[in-house]
């Protein structure tokens, strides 16, 4: 955006020479942009939530808010939008301080020329868009360190630090843990006689499915390819048996599409006190693989 693309600015100031002052300048700057003007911050908050806006000029002192909050009760109502606080020559640490709590700028009343005024909407736009890209990219990164790509479960990183978590509640307060681990039997024949394409629609499917059969507090994630964790917290040992035979049977009865069948072989681990995550994780992987070792599709426990 240039300076003359500005659509519109909202100007909240309840002082009518401060606000005709602010209106010649940009008008003396030849500056395009509509300037509404509200005289409270409660208008200002109600004009932003139904109209489109490209940056505010934020006066300090308004007759329902004065100071800091001002700013910040505003950009949380808008934070989209660019905020330029103005403030008297007696109360510029307000300034600074409302630029540290997100104001793109601060202008000191008094000392505001056209130019000036000008180039400060200006930049604050582009800063505002670099913020929320900002934003938008380390949410992603964020999202990305957590979550699995494919299916949108926890990935194993996260699933390993929430075991440890759990695993300290469980040692702290004595509550039961168990692990129920499962792998997709012969997922490789559906990759080889259907297509990699439909091996990842299963993998989906089957994250769902799962997903929407367990409690909240379960922990369900892809610990590898086709191969699936569920943490199960204050359960004890005959109800996350059930759990595991509900899941079974549910991956078994379920069409996967056009009457494509899958099963897979469950192992549980039942915490015991002197269990760390990596004795815990590979005595469910032990189980699991016993399951496969006695015909697959069946469930063991260790
Ligand atoms: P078993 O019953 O012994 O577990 O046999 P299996 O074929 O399931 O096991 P194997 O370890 O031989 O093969 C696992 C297959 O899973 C091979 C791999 O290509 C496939 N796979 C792993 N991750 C993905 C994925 O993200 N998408 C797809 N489509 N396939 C995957
Ligand atoms: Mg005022
Ligand atoms: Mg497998
Ligand atoms: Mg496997």
């Amino acid at each position: 955006m240039n300076e003359n693309q500005m659509r519109t600015v909202l100007l909240i100031e309840d002082d009518p020479g401060d606000a005709l002052l602010i209106a010649e300048m940009l008008e003396l700057q030849q500056c395009r942009a509509s300037l509404v003007r509200v005289e409270r911050l409660s208008e200002g908050i109600s004009y932003l939530q139904q109209n489109c806006c490209d940056v505010v000029l934020l006066d300090m002192n308004l007759p329902d808010s004065s100071g800091l909050p001002t700013m910040t009760r505003l950009m949380d109502a808008a934070p989209t939008t660019p905020i330029i606080v103005l403030t008297g020559l007696s109360d510029e640490s307000f300034g600074v301080e409302a630029v540290k709590s997100g104001a793109q700028d601060y202008l000191v009343k008094g000392d505001i020329d056209g130019r000036v005024l000008k180039r400060a909407m200006f930049y604050a736009v582009e800063r505002k868009k670099l913020e929320i890209s900002l934003k938008q990219t380390r949410d992603l990164f964020e999202r990305q360190s957590r979550i699995d790509y494919l299916t949108g479960i926890y990935n194993r990183l996260m699933f390993n630090e929430l075991l440890e978590a759990e695993l300290q509640r469980a040692r702290r307060y004595g509550t039961s843990l168990s692990l129920i681990m499962f792998d997709l039997d012969h997922f490789k024949q559906i990759n080889d006689n259907y297509s990699h394409i439909m091996g990842d629609h299963v993998l989906k499917e089957l994250a769902q499915l799962i997903s929407d059969n367990i409690r909240a507090h379960d922990i369900f994630s892809r610990w590898g390819g086709e191969e699936f964790m569920v943490l199960v917290p204050k359960c004890d040992q005959a109800g996350t048996s059930m759990l595991a035979e509900k899941l079974r049977s549910l991956c078994e009865i379920h069409d996967f599409g056009n009457g494509l069948q899958v099963t897979a072989s469950f192992g549980i681990a039942h915490f015991c006190a002197e269990d760390s995550a990596e004795s815990f994780t590979a005595r469910a992987d032990e189980a699991m693989y016993l399951s496969k070792k006695n015909g697959r599709n069946r469930i063991e426990s260790l």
